[in-house]
């Protein structure tokens, strides 16, 4: 739904351009990098019941754009094949992996339009749920989950293959050209069974795999790796094997930076392949107590990604791949684009051209406008009731989506406060419950637009620490109304 998007989408944005220039959609920066083109990619996953997954074509076309503004040059995107038939397979019914994947396609036809390279995410063995035979199963861990089948039993591994091949076609077919396939060994990825040992081996010959596959349907792709969940032995091995099986074929590693932390580990690399970084814009400056995936509404980390820039930087990292699931993260989109890109050196002047940009402000408003939304860095120990007052000074159209989560937001959090104030369930402190979900229920339905919520977006998620409590509460309530009947 999106309300109101794209009202101000053509308002000119004034950017302070300090150490960068442009050629042909490709970010050069004269700061720290040589004059080397310096990647910006959204990663934007459409899956979960997130925004990504539920937007149209023209409201991605207008996410995309806006990224391309704060800076982002390239776009990628995950089939995540959770719940979904294989669509190749003739049906006469058009189910969730139709719907999901040709939205998708669309997508990639839109970013290419924009001029954004595009790459497709791919986590190998994670299949369609109809590929989900008992004798081709991985063997699943605590990190191995998900529709895994395991690749090293041969008919498991040709369903794999023929996977890619279908989608590498298609995409070919609808006219879309990638730059890049990008590949995951985890979530959802990996076997634990004997043969499948080292598991990132196997994943890396799988991987060479299907990129020969993809280089078939699109002659020039690159092939990357996401480093989401690798230990630093992994990292060795794989640098091994490819230098060894497939020398300079690896363009690049987008390195995990855990929660918390603003640097990629100091970990081998394959000869030649570029260091980037895997940048979680999902959540807020600090890690705990976590404002994550629009649970509270929209986040930002102001602090944590101007500190991450900068340590990326003096790491060498010569590109960033921003780990995205929504719409809830548009202010961290346009500070990693802006700071990383080296269009801004400021997080601040990001913020208050964001907020002159979206929020009509003038330079004195655009300042406070800065300053309001800093503080959401560490939305618990702020006072919601004195935020919300606050935003009643700030310019903006009240009803315009990006002005509309923050407000919410800061209702969701006057309720959470409320309701740590308070002890025991009594009928004043269900209320503020009540006032939370209600809340929260606008943003994502009202606001955002959002249907059926999974796997990290689900309530059972959710990182409200008095949510346990509440919820046996209520089990406990509903248990009781049963017996009295
Ligand atoms: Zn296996």
């Amino acid at each position: 739904m999106l309300a109101g998007v794209g009202r101000s989408w053509f308002s000119a944005g004034r950017l302070v351009v300090v150490a960068a220039c442009y050629v042909g959609g490709t970010v050069f920066a004269a700061d720290g990098t040589g004059g080397r083109a310096m990647v910006c990619e959204l990663y934007a996953p459409g899956h979960f019941g997130n925004s990504y997954e539920v937007v149209g074509i023209e409201e991605m076309r207008g996410i995309l754009r806006e990224a391309k503004h704060w800076g982002f040059n390239r776009y990628g995107d995950w089939f995540d094949m959770l719940d979904c038939a294989d669509p190749f397979v003739q049906e006469r019914q058009y189910d969730l992996g139709n719907a999901l994947w040709d939205s998708k396609r669309a997508h990639f036809r839109t970013a290419q339009s924009l001029v954004l390279a595009c790459d497709l995410l791919i986590t190998p063995n994670h299949v369609y749920r109809d590929q989900l035979r008992f004798e081709w199963l991985a063997k699943t861990t605590q990190r191995i989950f998900g529709q895994l089948i395991c690749p090293s039993k041969p008919a498991a591994r040709k369903a794999i293959l023929k996977n890619y091949a279908n989608l590498l076609a298609d995409l070919k077919a609808a006219g879309v050209r990638l730059s890049g396939v990008a590949f995951g060994p985890y979530d959802y990825g990996g076997c634990a069974c004997e043969a499948c040992q080292p598991w990132i081996k196997t994943y890396a010959v799988l991987s060479h795999e299907i990129y020969q596959i993809a280089q078939k349907y699109h002659p020039g792709v690159e092939m990357h790796h996401i480093g989401w969940w690798w230990s630093k032995q992994e990292h060795e091995r794989f640098a091994k094997w490819a230098d060894a099986e497939a020398p300079g074929v690896v363009k690049s590693i987008a390195l995990h930076i855990p929660y918390g932390h603003t640097k990629v580990g100091e970990v081998p690399l394959p000869t030649g392949c570029e260091r980037r970084a895997f940048v979680h814009i999902g959540y807020a400056d600090r890690a705990k107590p976590r404002d994550i995936y629009g649970h509270f509404g929209p986040v930002i980390a102001s602090k944590r990604l101007a500190k991450t820039v900068a340590d990326l930087r003096k790491q060498g990292v010569v590109g960033v791949m921003a780990y995205s699931e929504g719409v809830f993260d548009d202010v961290n989109k346009a500070l990693l684009g802006g700071l990383f890109t080296g269009r801004y050196h400021d997080a601040d002047v990001v913020l208050a051209d964001y907020a002159k940009r979206y929020f009509a402000a003038k330079p004195a408003q655009a300042k406070r406008w800065a300053a309001w939304l800093t503080a959401w860095g560490e939305p618990f120990s702020r006072d919601a009731t004195a935020a919300l007052a606050e935003l009643d000074k700030l310019s903006g159209e009240a009803s315009d989506w990006r002005r509309r989560q923050w407000e919410l937001k800061a209702r969701m959090i006057q309720a959470h406060q409320a309701v740590m104030k308070g002890r025991g369930w009594t009928p004043e402190r269900l209320e503020h419950v009540q006032a939370f979900w209600s809340a929260q229920e606008v943003c994502h339905r009202g606001v955002w637009g959002l249907g059926p919520q999974r796997h990290i977006f689900s309530r059972r998620y959710t990182p409200l620490i008095w949510h346990r409590s509440w919820a046996k509460h209520q089990a406990e309530t509903a248990g009781e109304l049963q017996s009295d009947q």
